[in-house]
C-alpha cells in the first residue's frame, strides 16, 4: 500500500462542535518529526494518515497545532472505553504513587480482581481459567501451543494440525501467521507451516459458499482429518470485512469439534469487549469456545491480553512453566480493571449493538449511492467495513479507498489506513462511547468523501 502523502496539502480550514481542522495537513511543523521517524525506524511503521497524536480523551482526537479529529479507529480497536479515561488515569497514577510499576509473576492484589473479573465473561466460569499476557499475538501462540499440548498428551503426536481460515489475520510472530491466512504476509515464511492449513472463511462476499460442507471438502482436498486436528481458529469476525461467520457454520465447526476433540478457539483480540454488540462476538453464533483469545479493548490503553479457556487445557502446565515476564504487570491490570468496570457499568455492550443499528442505517445510504465502487457493507454493533472496488467488480481498489481516507482524515475524520488484502477496506470502529451526534457527524463527513473522491 502507498504512504501517505508528506507534503502539506492546503485544506479547508473548518470548526465544529467536535472537529477543527486550521492548518495545512500534515502540520508543516510536524514535518520534522516524520523526518526524525523516517531515519530511526523502519518504515513499515509509517503506515497510518499522518496526524502527531497530543492529546486523546473519550472519541477525540487532538495534535498540538490546534486540529481535532472525531476518532473512528479507536486506536485500532483499543479504545473501547473511549481514550485517557478518567477512572483509567486515576487508578494508573495510584499504582505509580504507591509505588507499584512491575512484580514480574509475583502476585499482587489486582491480578486476582482482573482474573476474577475475566472469569466470570467466560461462557462457565466455573470451568475457565484465565492467563494473562501482553500481546494480541502473544495469546494467539499461547492458544496455539495449548491447543496442541492438550491434543498430545490426550491423543499423541499424530493429533497435530492447527486449522485456520484464508484471509484471517492473528499476528505478526511466527506462530499467529502461520494460522493467519494472508498469504501476502507469509512470504518469509518458507518451511515451518506444515502442521497448519487454511480453509476458505464463509464470508458469502469473497468466498459465496458459506455452507460447512465447503469447510469438510476442504480439508478432504488437504488430506487431513479430524483425528489428526488439534486445534481450529477463528478471528469471531475477519477483521477485513468485518465478515461475521454465519450461524449454522459455527455451530455445525463446534459439533465438529466435539466429535474429534478438537480444540476450539475463537480470537476475539479485536471483535471482544462490546465492539460488535456482545459482549464477545462468538456469542453472535450460540457457540462455547474452548480458548478465547482476547487483546486490545480489554484495557482500552496499556498492552495486556489474555486467554480465557477450558481448566483442562488451561491447566496443563506445572507452576511456573506457562508465564511471561510482563504477565500481569501492574499497571496494564489496574486500567483492564477499570475499564471493564467501565463497560458494566455505562453499559457499553448494549451501547455498541443500538448505536451500530443507527451507522449501519446512515453506512448503508452512502454505499448505496455508489453501488459500482463501495462494494459491500458488513456492520454490526461498532465495527463496520465498505469494500471499495473497481467499477463494477470485486477487484480491490487499494488507492481510492486510501484516497476517502485522505480525504475523512483533512476534514476531521480519523480511521487508521484502509485494511485488507490489497488495503481496499474502509475500516470503522469508533470508541463505544461515542455520542449519537458525533457518530452522525462522523457519517456526514464519509459521505462528503465519497461524493468528492467518487461522485461525477
Ligand atoms: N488477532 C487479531 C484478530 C488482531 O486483529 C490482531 C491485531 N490486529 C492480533 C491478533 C495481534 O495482536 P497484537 O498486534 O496485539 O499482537
Amino acid at each position: 500500500m502507498a504512504s501517505y502523502n508528506l507534503t502539506p496539502a492546503e485544506v479547508p480550514t473548518l470548526e465544529t462542535k467536535y472537529r477543527r481542522i486550521t492548518t495545512k495537513l500534515p502540520v508543516p511543523e510536524s514535518l520534522p518529526i516524520f523526518e526524525k521517524l523516517g531515519c530511526s525506524e523502519p518504515k513499515s511503521m509509517m503506515g497510518q494518515p499522518p496526524i502527531v497524536w497530543d492529546k486523546a480523551e473519550g472519541f477525540l482526537v487532538e495534535d498540538r497545532w490546534g486540529n481535532r479529529w472525531i476518532d473512528w479507529s479507536s486506536g485500532v480497536l483499543i479504545t473501547n472505553a473511549g481514550h485517557g479515561r478518567k477512572e483509567i488515569r486515576d487508578a494508573l497514577k495510584e499504582a505509580i504513587d504507591k509505588p507499584l510499576i512491575s512484580s514480574y509473576v509475583f502476585v499482587h492484589e489486582k491480578r486476582g480482581e482482573l482474573t476474577e473479573m475475566l472469569q466470570a465473561l467466560a461462557p462457565d466460569p466455573e470451568d475457565y481459567q484465565v492467563f494473562l499476557l501482553s500481546t494480541g499475538s502473544e495469546a494467539v501462540e499461547n492458544a496455539i501451543k495449548l491447543a496442541r499440548t492438550y491434543a498430545i498428551e490426550k491423543h499423541g503426536k499424530n493429533k497435530r494440525y492447527i486449522v485456520s481460515f484464508k484471509n484471517a489475520f492473528h499476528g505478526r510472530t511466527l506462530g499467529s501467521q502461520l494460522a493467519g491466512g494472508m498469504d501476502k504476509l507469509k512470504t518469509w515464511i518458507v518451511g515451518e507451516g506444515d502442521t497448519f492449513a487454511q480453509v476458505p472463511f464463509p464470508d458469502g462476499y469473497k468466498n459465496e459458499d458459506t455452507s460447512f460442507d465447503l469447510f469438510l471438502s476442504s480439508l478432504e482436498k488437504l488430506d487431513i482429518s479430524g483425528d489428526e486436528i488439534a486445534g481450529i481458529i477463528t478471528e469471531s469476525y475477519q477483521g477485513v470485512g468485518p465478515d461475521f461467520l454465519p450461524v449454522e457454520y459455527a455451530q455445525k465447526m463446534q459439533d465438529f469439534c466435539k466429535e474429534y476433540d478438537i480444540i476450539s478457539i475463537y480470537d476475539e483480540v479485536q471483535a471482544g469487549f462490546g465492539r460488535s454488540g456482545k459482549m464477545f462476538t462468538y456469542e453472535h453464533y450460540g457457540v462455547t469456545p474452548d480458548l478465547i483469545v482476547c487483546g486490545k479493548g480489554i484495557s482500552s490503553s496499556l498492552p495486556l491480553s489474555a486467554v480465557i479457556g477450558r481448566k483442562k487445557v488451561m491447566d496443563l502446565y506445572a507452576p511456573g512453566s506457562m508465564t511471561s515476564t510482563h504477565s500481569a504487570s501492574p499497571l496494564p491490570v489496574v486500567a483492564a480493571v477499570e475499564n471493564l468496570k467501565i463497560i458494566h457499568s455505562e453499559n457499553l455492550v448494549e451501547k455498541s449493538r443500538v448505536l451500530g443499528e443507527l451507522l449501519k442505517k446512515e453506512l448503508d445510504r452512502i454505499v448505496k449511492k455508489y453501488p459500482d465502487r463501495l462494494g459491500c457493507l458488513h456492520a454490526r454493533g461498532l465495527v463496520a467495513g465498505i469494500q471499495v472496488v473497481k467499477s463494477g467488480t470485486k477487484e480491490p481498489d487499494a488507492q481510492t479507498a486510501q484516497d476517502i481516507n485522505e480525504k475523512c482524515f483533512h476534514k476531521g475524520l480519523l480511521m487508521f489506513a484502509p485494511v485488507g488484502i490489497a488495503g481496499e477496506c474502509i475500516k470503522i470502529a469508533p470508541p463505544l462511547i461515542i455520542s449519537e451526534e458525533a457518530l452522525i457527524e462522523g457519517t456526514r463527513v464519509l459521505e462528503e468523501a465519497c461524493d468528492e473522491i467518487l461522485g461525477g
